[in-house]
């Protein structure tokens, strides 16, 4: 059996049949499938494990508890972060930038302060800023992109003044492909004291992520996007800054001690983990990690870039097709439109061939408004994904287009 061979039997539903046809997922940037080793432990921990952790004086309790703090180590060794104290669990990628917005935002920033935005992001990573903007005053700071769908970096630097306190940026565009040079941005933006929120939602699963050769001062991913479970994310953040920001949210374990008068909160990580934790999510994520990493990233990588420029090559010849996001440096990200055709009428076609592609906006209007379009259709690959099945793709796009013109 070969290697593509191996991984496609590790994810049971690329097996599915949609309207009896064989499924072909490429919607990997909205969520990635999730292989066998993941589905089983999240069943197993349900099913023979279960129990809430931390401050458990019995057996379940304990083990499980010990299985989570793994599973931040796990978490930490990923990104080789130093520490496992600096690994956050939080919901997911949209909670890490809503969290660090909020308590960096209180801790930080002040009226007439500057956030820089890239007009690449992701509404998750732009909304909080703008809402903590607001709430204080500051005003937020577009950091423009360019034609080719990449960042104008000739821009960038200028727009840092003395009154700059975070800029928050994508590593990797989920509506484009786009790769950004984030260790250049961090580089200019520390040489100006400006830490950086890095979203790594689209990264990690394609780029081998080192925060600490980054020097990033926060990173955050999602566990659905790596082949890992929903409503688990990792927030990693450097002490310096974690350690000066108020609690989110208050309640379970980020609390010391409770009083009327005055409440104590619990050390990092702890202080940012409200409430009952995703437990089960995080023992999940950590073996999605250990597969990624025993498959290792630049092999997935490898593949995945084979794969995209596959599938760009034979895109490029349909007639009247327009590609978003030409960056020299692309994840296996391609979002296309059809003049005078609509991106929906084109998914909701290739959707009863079985193929399932997103459409729309993909949750970046100001990327869609600095295009002037209304959406894209997206194909999002993903390594377990095969040149098979772009042929099929491409000629079922070519029959759809053919109902459609
Ligand atoms: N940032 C980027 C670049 C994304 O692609 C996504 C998910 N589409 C998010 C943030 C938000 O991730 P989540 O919904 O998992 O919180």
């Amino acid at each position: 059996m070969n290697l593509q061979e191996q991984i496609r039997r590790d994810f049971p539903i690329l097996k599915t049949k949609v309207y009896n046809k064989p499924l072909i997922y490429f919607d990997n940037a909205a969520t990635t499938q999730k292989p066998r080793i993941v589905i089983d432990t999240v069943a197993d921990c349900y099913a023979s494990k279960n129990s809430n952790i931390h401050r458990g004086v019995h057996f379940l309790s304990e083990q499980l508890t010990d299985k989570y703090e793994e599973s931040r180590a796990i978490a930490a060794k990923f990104l080789n972060a130093k520490a496992t104290e600096k690994i956050i669990f939080t919901r997911g990628t949209t909670e890490s930038a809503n969290l660090v917005a909020f308590s960096f935002g209180e801790a930080f920033i002040n009226k007439g302060d500057e956030v820089i935005v890239s007009e690449m992001e992701h509404h998750s990573n732009m909304v909080p800023w703008q809402i903590m903007c607001e709430r204080k005053n500051a005003k937020l700071i577009k950091l423009p992109i360019t034609k080719s769908g990449e960042l104008d970096m000739e821009v960038f630097p200028k727009l840092i003044t003395g009154k700059t306190r975070i800029l928050a940026i994508t590593h990797v565009s989920n509506a484009l492909g786009t790769i950004n040079p984030i260790k250049e941005i961090i580089e200019i933006a520390h040489s100006n004291c400006v830490p950086v929120f890095v979203d790594g939602a689209q990264a990690v699963q394609h780029i081998n992520v080192d925060v600490q050769d980054l020097d990033a001062d926060f990173y955050a991913f999602s566990g659905h996007k790596i082949y890992g479970p929903t409503g688990i994310g990792v927030l990693y953040g450097k002490t310096k800054y974690l350690e000066k920001m108020p609690p989110y949210q208050g309640g379970g374990e980020m609390i010391k001690k409770v009083s009327f008068d005055k409440t104590t909160f619990n050390e990092l990580p702890f202080i940012f983990e409200a409430g009952t934790p995703n437990y089960v999510g995080a023992i999940g994520l950590a073996e999605a990690l250990k597969y990624v990493s025993n498959i290792g990233i630049e092999k997935i990588a490898e593949i995945e870039t084979d794969l995209l420029n596959y599938a760009t090559d034979k895109l490029k010849d349909i007639e009247d097709i327009e590609i978003f996001g030409n960056a020299k440096h692309k994840s296996s990200v391609i979002s296309f439109n059809v003049k005078n055709i609509h991106h929906s009428d084109i998914g909701t076609l290739l959707d009863k061939l079985g193929i399932a592609v997103r459409t729309g906006s993909h949750c970046a209007d100001p990327v869609m408004d600095y295009f002037g379009i209304s959406g894209t259709v997206r194909a999002s690959l993903a390594f377990y994904n095969t040149k098979e099945e772009i042929d099929v793709f491409v000629a079922g796009l070519k029959r759809v287009l053919g109902m459609l013109r």
